[in-house]
Protein backbone atom coordinates (compact mmCIF):
# COMPACT_ATOMS: atom_id res chain seq x y z
CA UNK A 1 0.00 0.00 0.00
CA UNK A 2 1.40 3.43 -0.98
CA UNK A 3 1.35 5.88 2.15
CA UNK A 4 3.64 8.60 0.93
CA UNK A 5 2.23 11.55 1.76
CA UNK A 6 2.65 14.92 -0.90
CA UNK A 7 3.09 18.37 0.57
CA UNK A 8 1.79 20.34 -2.17
CA UNK A 9 -1.29 23.13 -2.10
CA UNK A 10 -4.67 21.86 -2.92
CA UNK A 11 -5.81 24.62 -5.46
CA UNK A 12 -9.12 24.14 -4.31
CA UNK A 13 -9.14 24.88 -1.32
CA UNK A 14 -5.38 25.34 -0.13
CA UNK A 15 -4.81 22.47 1.91
CA UNK A 16 -1.60 21.10 1.98
CA UNK A 17 -1.67 17.21 2.70
CA UNK A 18 -2.50 15.12 -0.49
CA UNK A 19 -2.08 11.46 -2.09
CA UNK A 20 -1.32 10.06 -5.02
CA UNK A 21 -4.25 8.54 -7.05
CA UNK A 22 -2.33 7.86 -10.46
CA UNK A 23 1.06 8.22 -11.49
CA UNK A 24 0.02 8.68 -15.31
CA UNK A 25 3.96 8.44 -16.60
CA UNK A 26 4.74 10.74 -19.66
CA UNK A 27 1.53 11.42 -21.86
CA UNK A 28 1.10 13.22 -25.11
CA UNK A 29 -1.17 16.58 -24.80
CA UNK A 30 -4.81 15.30 -25.53
CA UNK A 31 -7.34 17.95 -26.17
CA UNK A 32 -5.16 21.57 -27.34
CA UNK A 33 -3.44 20.53 -30.16
CA UNK A 34 -5.75 19.22 -33.32
CA UNK A 35 -2.95 17.93 -35.52
CA UNK A 36 -3.50 18.04 -39.49
CA UNK A 37 -1.44 15.20 -40.43
CA UNK A 38 -0.18 11.74 -38.85
CA UNK A 39 3.32 12.93 -38.58
CA UNK A 40 2.26 16.11 -36.78
CA UNK A 41 0.15 14.00 -34.60
CA UNK A 42 2.76 11.51 -33.40
CA UNK A 43 5.18 14.96 -32.73
CA UNK A 44 2.38 16.20 -29.86
CA UNK A 45 4.51 16.64 -27.22
CA UNK A 46 4.70 14.73 -23.84
CA UNK A 47 4.49 15.41 -20.63
CA UNK A 48 5.15 14.01 -16.84
CA UNK A 49 1.70 13.47 -15.49
CA UNK A 50 1.12 12.67 -11.42
CA UNK A 51 -2.14 13.11 -9.90
CA UNK A 52 -2.40 13.75 -6.30
CA UNK A 53 -5.76 14.14 -4.11
CA UNK A 54 -6.33 16.55 -1.59
CA UNK A 55 -7.00 14.80 1.95
CA UNK A 56 -9.38 17.97 2.93
CA UNK A 57 -11.31 18.35 0.07
CA UNK A 58 -10.77 15.61 -2.60
CA UNK A 59 -9.81 17.54 -4.99
CA UNK A 60 -7.58 15.87 -7.71
CA UNK A 61 -4.89 17.59 -9.43
CA UNK A 62 -1.52 17.12 -11.79
CA UNK A 63 1.10 19.31 -9.48
CA UNK A 64 3.57 18.99 -12.29
CA UNK A 65 1.51 21.21 -14.54
CA UNK A 66 2.84 24.16 -15.88
CA UNK A 67 0.41 26.38 -17.60
CA UNK A 68 3.51 27.10 -20.19
CA UNK A 69 3.36 23.77 -21.79
CA UNK A 70 0.13 24.26 -23.00
CA UNK A 71 0.18 26.36 -26.57
CA UNK A 72 -3.19 28.41 -25.74
CA UNK A 73 -2.28 31.15 -27.45
CA UNK A 74 -2.20 30.01 -31.03
CA UNK A 75 -4.75 27.06 -30.69
CA UNK A 76 -8.50 27.34 -29.55
CA UNK A 77 -9.32 24.77 -27.05
CA UNK A 78 -12.48 23.58 -29.26
CA UNK A 79 -15.42 22.67 -27.54
CA UNK A 80 -18.07 20.15 -28.96
CA UNK A 81 -21.32 21.86 -27.90
CA UNK A 82 -23.87 20.52 -30.60
CA UNK A 83 -25.15 17.03 -29.46
CA UNK A 84 -28.55 16.84 -28.43
CA UNK A 85 -27.63 15.81 -24.96
CA UNK A 86 -25.74 18.74 -24.84
CA UNK A 87 -28.21 21.43 -26.00
CA UNK A 88 -30.67 20.24 -23.91
CA UNK A 89 -28.51 21.16 -21.00
CA UNK A 90 -27.33 24.61 -22.04
CA UNK A 91 -31.29 25.31 -22.70
CA UNK A 92 -32.17 24.22 -19.36
CA UNK A 93 -29.26 26.18 -18.22
CA UNK A 94 -30.29 29.52 -19.81
CA UNK A 95 -33.40 29.13 -17.76
CA UNK A 96 -31.89 28.69 -15.26
CA UNK A 97 -29.85 31.99 -14.99
CA UNK A 98 -32.71 33.55 -16.80
CA UNK A 99 -34.28 34.10 -13.53
CA UNK A 100 -31.12 35.55 -11.63
CA UNK A 101 -30.26 38.16 -13.57
CA UNK A 102 -31.36 41.90 -15.26
CA UNK A 103 -33.46 42.19 -18.13
CA UNK A 104 -30.56 44.20 -19.91
CA UNK A 105 -27.49 42.46 -18.20
CA UNK A 106 -23.99 42.80 -18.65
CA UNK A 107 -22.51 39.21 -19.40
CA UNK A 108 -18.76 38.43 -19.68
CA UNK A 109 -17.55 34.94 -20.63
CA UNK A 110 -14.20 33.93 -19.43
CA UNK A 111 -12.61 31.56 -21.84
CA UNK A 112 -15.43 31.77 -24.21
CA UNK A 113 -13.76 29.87 -27.25
CA UNK A 114 -15.98 30.09 -30.13
CA UNK A 115 -18.08 32.79 -28.52
CA UNK A 116 -21.29 30.36 -29.30
CA UNK A 117 -23.10 30.22 -25.67
CA UNK A 118 -22.18 33.94 -25.65
CA UNK A 119 -23.71 35.16 -29.18
CA UNK A 120 -26.80 32.72 -28.51
CA UNK A 121 -27.20 34.54 -25.13
CA UNK A 122 -27.04 37.97 -26.72
CA UNK A 123 -29.22 36.76 -29.31
CA UNK A 124 -32.30 35.35 -26.46
CA UNK A 125 -31.73 39.24 -24.84
CA UNK A 126 -32.01 40.50 -28.26
CA UNK A 127 -28.87 42.12 -27.73
CA UNK A 128 -30.28 44.24 -24.82
CA UNK A 129 -27.53 44.70 -22.78
CA UNK A 130 -23.52 44.14 -22.93
CA UNK A 131 -22.18 40.51 -24.21
CA UNK A 132 -18.28 40.29 -23.46
CA UNK A 133 -15.96 37.27 -24.33
CA UNK A 134 -12.28 37.13 -23.27
CA UNK A 135 -10.24 34.49 -24.72
CA UNK A 136 -6.39 34.82 -25.67
CA UNK A 137 -7.06 32.09 -28.42
CA UNK A 138 -10.86 32.70 -28.93
CA UNK A 139 -12.46 31.38 -32.40
CA UNK A 140 -14.64 33.83 -32.70
CA UNK A 141 -16.32 34.83 -36.07
CA UNK A 142 -14.92 38.48 -36.72
CA UNK A 143 -18.22 39.64 -38.47
CA UNK A 144 -20.61 39.25 -35.62
CA UNK A 145 -21.89 41.88 -34.07
CA UNK A 146 -24.17 40.53 -31.21
CA UNK A 147 -20.67 40.31 -28.92
CA UNK A 148 -17.86 42.19 -28.36
CA UNK A 149 -15.28 39.89 -28.02
CA UNK A 150 -11.30 40.60 -26.41
CA UNK A 151 -8.44 38.55 -27.41
CA UNK A 152 -6.69 38.38 -23.97
CA UNK A 153 -6.96 36.85 -20.82
CA UNK A 154 -9.11 38.13 -17.96
CA UNK A 155 -7.61 40.09 -15.30
CA UNK A 156 -10.27 38.74 -12.60
CA UNK A 157 -10.02 41.89 -10.06
CA UNK A 158 -9.22 44.46 -12.78
CA UNK A 159 -11.29 43.83 -15.10
CA UNK A 160 -14.54 42.81 -12.92
CA UNK A 161 -14.11 46.12 -11.65
CA UNK A 162 -13.80 47.30 -14.91
CA UNK A 163 -16.75 45.72 -16.43
CA UNK A 164 -19.49 45.47 -13.70
CA UNK A 165 -20.60 41.96 -14.89
CA UNK A 166 -23.96 41.03 -13.63
CA UNK A 167 -23.12 37.76 -14.89
CA UNK A 168 -19.84 35.78 -15.53
CA UNK A 169 -19.65 32.62 -16.82
CA UNK A 170 -17.07 30.71 -16.65
CA UNK A 171 -17.72 27.10 -19.06
CA UNK A 172 -14.83 24.39 -18.90
CA UNK A 173 -12.16 27.12 -18.19
CA UNK A 174 -11.46 26.77 -13.96
CA UNK A 175 -10.37 23.35 -14.76
CA UNK A 176 -7.31 24.72 -16.87
CA UNK A 177 -6.16 26.98 -14.39
CA UNK A 178 -3.00 26.42 -12.10
CA UNK A 179 -4.71 28.40 -9.46
CA UNK A 180 -8.68 28.46 -9.51
CA UNK A 181 -9.60 29.35 -5.99
CA UNK A 182 -7.38 32.15 -6.29
CA UNK A 183 -9.25 33.25 -9.53
CA UNK A 184 -12.47 32.77 -8.37
CA UNK A 185 -11.72 35.12 -4.97
CA UNK A 186 -9.70 37.90 -7.37
CA UNK A 187 -13.60 37.87 -9.03
CA UNK A 188 -15.05 38.01 -5.79
CA UNK A 189 -12.57 40.90 -4.27
CA UNK A 190 -13.29 42.38 -7.77
CA UNK A 191 -17.56 42.85 -7.60
CA UNK A 192 -16.79 44.02 -4.17
CA UNK A 193 -15.81 47.07 -5.24
CA UNK A 194 -19.38 48.27 -6.88
CA UNK A 195 -22.70 48.15 -5.35
CA UNK A 196 -24.73 45.41 -7.07
CA UNK A 197 -24.62 41.61 -7.09
CA UNK A 198 -22.30 39.81 -9.34
CA UNK A 199 -23.27 36.24 -10.42
CA UNK A 200 -20.28 33.79 -11.06
CA UNK A 201 -21.77 30.51 -13.10
CA UNK A 202 -19.21 27.80 -13.17
CA UNK A 203 -19.32 24.47 -15.52
CA UNK A 204 -16.85 21.84 -15.13
CA UNK A 205 -16.40 17.98 -15.58
CA UNK A 206 -17.30 16.43 -12.46
CA UNK A 207 -15.37 13.01 -11.72
CA UNK A 208 -16.73 11.49 -9.39
CA UNK A 209 -17.82 8.79 -11.18
CA UNK A 210 -14.12 7.95 -11.72
CA UNK A 211 -13.96 6.60 -8.50
CA UNK A 212 -16.73 4.71 -9.18
CA UNK A 213 -15.79 2.89 -12.77
CA UNK A 214 -12.18 3.51 -12.22
CA UNK A 215 -11.84 4.36 -15.55
CA UNK A 216 -8.84 6.89 -16.33
CA UNK A 217 -9.42 8.81 -19.48
CA UNK A 218 -10.69 11.77 -17.61
CA UNK A 219 -6.98 12.52 -16.68
CA UNK A 220 -4.92 14.44 -19.57
CA UNK A 221 -2.51 17.39 -19.36
CA UNK A 222 -4.74 20.04 -20.22
CA UNK A 223 -6.92 19.56 -17.07
CA UNK A 224 -5.19 20.09 -14.17
CA UNK A 225 -7.68 20.36 -12.06
CA UNK A 226 -10.21 17.98 -11.73
CA UNK A 227 -13.45 18.77 -9.28
CA UNK A 228 -15.38 16.51 -7.49
CA UNK A 229 -18.22 17.43 -6.41
CA UNK A 230 -16.98 18.03 -2.53
CA UNK A 231 -14.26 20.02 -4.34
CA UNK A 232 -16.07 22.69 -6.56
CA UNK A 233 -18.75 22.64 -3.56
CA UNK A 234 -15.62 23.65 -1.22
CA UNK A 235 -14.72 26.52 -3.78
CA UNK A 236 -17.45 27.82 -4.99
CA UNK A 237 -18.66 28.06 -1.13
CA UNK A 238 -15.05 30.24 -0.59
CA UNK A 239 -16.00 32.84 -3.12
CA UNK A 240 -19.56 34.33 -2.12
CA UNK A 241 -23.10 33.01 -1.08
CA UNK A 242 -23.91 29.41 -3.67
CA UNK A 243 -27.28 30.58 -5.02
CA UNK A 244 -27.66 26.32 -6.36
CA UNK A 245 -25.34 23.59 -7.47
CA UNK A 246 -26.60 20.87 -10.29
CA UNK A 247 -25.09 17.89 -11.90
CA UNK A 248 -25.62 17.88 -15.75
CA UNK A 249 -25.57 15.43 -18.35
CA UNK A 250 -26.25 12.30 -16.22
CA UNK A 251 -23.79 13.19 -13.24
CA UNK A 252 -20.40 14.10 -15.81
CA UNK A 253 -20.91 17.69 -15.32
CA UNK A 254 -20.75 19.80 -12.31
CA UNK A 255 -22.28 23.38 -12.61
CA UNK A 256 -22.69 26.12 -9.82
CA UNK A 257 -24.52 29.75 -9.15
CA UNK A 258 -22.14 31.87 -7.16
CA UNK A 259 -22.93 35.03 -5.77
CA UNK A 260 -19.61 37.05 -5.92
CA UNK A 261 -18.82 38.45 -2.37
CA UNK A 262 -15.93 38.26 0.27
CA UNK A 263 -17.76 36.97 3.43
CA UNK A 264 -18.13 39.73 6.12
CA UNK A 265 -15.05 38.57 8.07
CA UNK A 266 -13.08 38.73 5.15
CA UNK A 267 -14.42 42.21 4.29
CA UNK A 268 -14.05 43.50 7.84
CA UNK A 269 -10.38 42.01 8.01
CA UNK A 270 -9.65 44.07 4.41
CA UNK A 271 -10.63 46.94 6.41
CA UNK A 272 -8.52 46.87 9.14
CA UNK A 273 -5.74 46.15 6.89
CA UNK A 274 -6.58 49.34 4.82
CA UNK A 275 -6.84 51.50 8.46
CA UNK A 276 -3.13 49.21 9.93
CA UNK A 277 -1.33 50.07 6.56
CA UNK A 278 -2.38 53.78 6.48
CA UNK A 279 -1.46 54.29 10.25
CA UNK A 280 2.07 52.27 10.03
CA UNK A 281 3.25 55.32 8.19
CA UNK A 282 2.01 57.66 10.51
CA UNK A 283 3.27 56.22 13.49
CA UNK A 284 6.62 56.01 11.89
CA UNK A 285 6.82 59.38 10.91
CA UNK A 286 5.08 60.90 14.58
CA UNK A 287 7.45 58.20 16.48
CA UNK A 288 10.80 58.88 14.62
CA UNK A 289 9.31 62.89 15.78
CA UNK A 290 9.33 62.04 19.18
CA UNK A 291 12.35 60.21 19.50
CA UNK A 292 14.17 63.27 17.72
CA UNK A 293 12.95 65.49 19.97
CA UNK A 294 13.79 63.31 23.17
CA UNK A 295 17.58 63.07 21.98
CA UNK A 296 17.67 66.98 21.16
CA UNK A 297 17.11 67.36 25.18
CA UNK A 298 20.25 65.26 25.77
CA UNK A 299 18.73 63.62 28.98
CA UNK A 300 20.45 60.00 28.95
CA UNK A 301 18.45 57.57 27.56
CA UNK A 302 18.63 53.75 27.56
CA UNK A 303 16.09 50.94 24.80
CA UNK A 304 15.57 47.64 27.27
CA UNK A 305 16.34 44.83 25.02
CA UNK A 306 18.91 44.09 22.05
CA UNK A 307 17.17 41.82 19.59
CA UNK A 308 13.96 40.39 18.10
CA UNK A 309 11.01 42.62 18.71
CA UNK A 310 14.01 45.43 20.73
CA UNK A 311 16.52 45.47 17.35
CA UNK A 312 13.13 45.74 14.96
CA UNK A 313 11.87 48.93 16.74
CA UNK A 314 14.76 50.43 16.41
CA UNK A 315 14.65 49.26 13.07
CA UNK A 316 11.91 50.75 12.58
CA UNK A 317 12.00 54.30 13.96
CA UNK A 318 15.35 54.34 12.44
CA UNK A 319 17.44 54.50 15.49
CA UNK A 320 21.13 54.56 14.99
CA UNK A 321 24.01 53.91 17.69
CA UNK A 322 24.85 57.72 17.52
CA UNK A 323 21.15 58.57 18.48
CA UNK A 324 20.61 56.06 21.76
CA UNK A 325 24.23 54.49 22.97
CA UNK A 326 22.94 52.63 25.58
CA UNK A 327 21.00 49.30 24.74
CA UNK A 328 20.43 46.92 28.04
CA UNK A 329 19.04 43.36 27.94
CA UNK A 330 18.09 41.03 30.97
CA UNK A 331 19.29 37.94 29.21
CA UNK A 332 22.91 37.39 30.37
CA UNK A 333 23.94 35.33 27.11
CA UNK A 334 23.03 38.50 25.14
CA UNK A 335 25.39 40.68 26.84
CA UNK A 336 28.57 41.52 25.22
CA UNK A 337 26.92 40.91 21.45
CA UNK A 338 25.82 43.68 19.38
CA UNK A 339 22.16 44.79 18.05
CA UNK A 340 21.58 43.16 15.20
CA UNK A 341 21.34 45.70 11.99
CA UNK A 342 22.54 48.78 14.28
CA UNK A 343 25.69 47.83 15.64
CA UNK A 344 25.10 49.19 19.94
CA UNK A 345 26.72 46.74 22.09
CA UNK A 346 24.34 45.10 24.56
CA UNK A 347 24.70 45.55 27.95
CA UNK A 348 24.18 44.54 31.82
CA UNK A 349 21.06 46.04 33.33
CA UNK A 350 23.92 46.74 36.24
CA UNK A 351 25.35 48.73 33.85
CA UNK A 352 23.05 51.80 34.75
CA UNK A 353 24.23 51.43 38.37
CA UNK A 354 27.04 53.44 37.40
CA UNK A 355 25.84 54.88 34.47
CA UNK A 356 22.11 56.21 35.36
CA UNK A 357 19.74 57.30 32.88
CA UNK A 358 16.82 59.61 32.92
CA UNK A 359 14.23 57.56 30.31
CA UNK A 360 14.14 53.93 29.47
CA UNK A 361 12.35 52.73 26.43
CA UNK A 362 10.68 49.41 26.66
CA UNK A 363 9.50 48.09 22.95
CA UNK A 364 8.58 44.44 24.48
CA UNK A 365 5.60 46.37 26.16
CA UNK A 366 4.11 43.24 27.87
CA UNK A 367 7.23 42.64 29.72
CA UNK A 368 7.73 46.26 31.19
CA UNK A 369 6.28 45.26 34.68
CA UNK A 370 8.78 42.60 35.19
CA UNK A 371 11.74 44.53 33.73
CA UNK A 372 10.99 47.35 36.11
CA UNK A 373 10.35 44.96 39.22
CA UNK A 374 13.88 43.92 38.30
CA UNK A 375 15.18 47.47 37.91
CA UNK A 376 13.60 48.19 40.91
CA UNK A 377 15.77 45.18 42.97
CA UNK A 378 18.81 46.46 41.72
CA UNK A 379 18.14 50.21 42.89
CA UNK A 380 17.61 51.40 39.61
CA UNK A 381 15.05 54.40 38.76
CA UNK A 382 13.97 56.02 35.77
CA UNK A 383 12.39 59.61 35.62
CA UNK A 384 10.89 58.58 32.57
CA UNK A 385 9.66 54.93 31.12
CA UNK A 386 8.21 55.17 27.04
CA UNK A 387 6.63 52.07 25.31
CA UNK A 388 5.02 52.59 21.96
CA UNK A 389 1.57 52.59 21.65
CA UNK A 390 -1.03 53.84 19.01
CA UNK A 391 1.32 55.56 16.69
CA UNK A 392 2.84 57.21 20.07
CA UNK A 393 5.67 56.92 22.96
CA UNK A 394 3.80 57.05 25.97
CA UNK A 395 4.58 56.98 29.47
CA UNK A 396 3.82 53.49 30.85
CA UNK A 397 3.52 54.69 34.53
CA UNK A 398 0.82 57.19 33.70
CA UNK A 399 -1.02 57.07 30.69
CA UNK A 400 -3.63 54.67 29.36
CA UNK A 401 -2.63 50.77 27.83
CA UNK A 402 -3.48 47.17 28.05
CA UNK A 403 -0.37 46.07 29.74
CA UNK A 404 -0.20 45.27 33.68
CA UNK A 405 1.23 47.72 36.12
CA UNK A 406 -0.50 46.25 39.06
CA UNK A 407 2.51 45.17 41.04
CA UNK A 408 4.61 48.55 40.66
ZN1 LIG B 1 -8.49 20.64 -1.26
Amino acid sequence: MNQQYFFKKCPACGYTVAKMIFDAGTKPLATIVWAESESEAKEVQSFKQEYIQCLNCAHVWNYLYDWEHVPYSYKSNKMYNNGSQWKKHIDYLKKWLFDKIPSKPVVVDIGCGDASFLTSMAKDYQSKGKFIGFDPSGDVDPKQKGIIFNRSLFLPLEDTAKYKPDLIVMRHVIEHLTAPSSFLHSLAWGASQYEKPTYLYCEVPCIDRVFKTGRLADFYYEHPSQFTTSSFTRMLNSAGNVIDIMHAYDGEIICGLVELNPSLEQTKISKNADCFCHSTSTSIHNIKQELKDLISQKKPIAIWGGTGKCASFMHHYHISCDDIPLVIDSDKRKWGTFVPGIGQEIRSPSFLMKNPIHTLIVPTQWRTQDILIEANSMGLDFKLVLIEHEGRLIDFMTQKHPYDKSKL
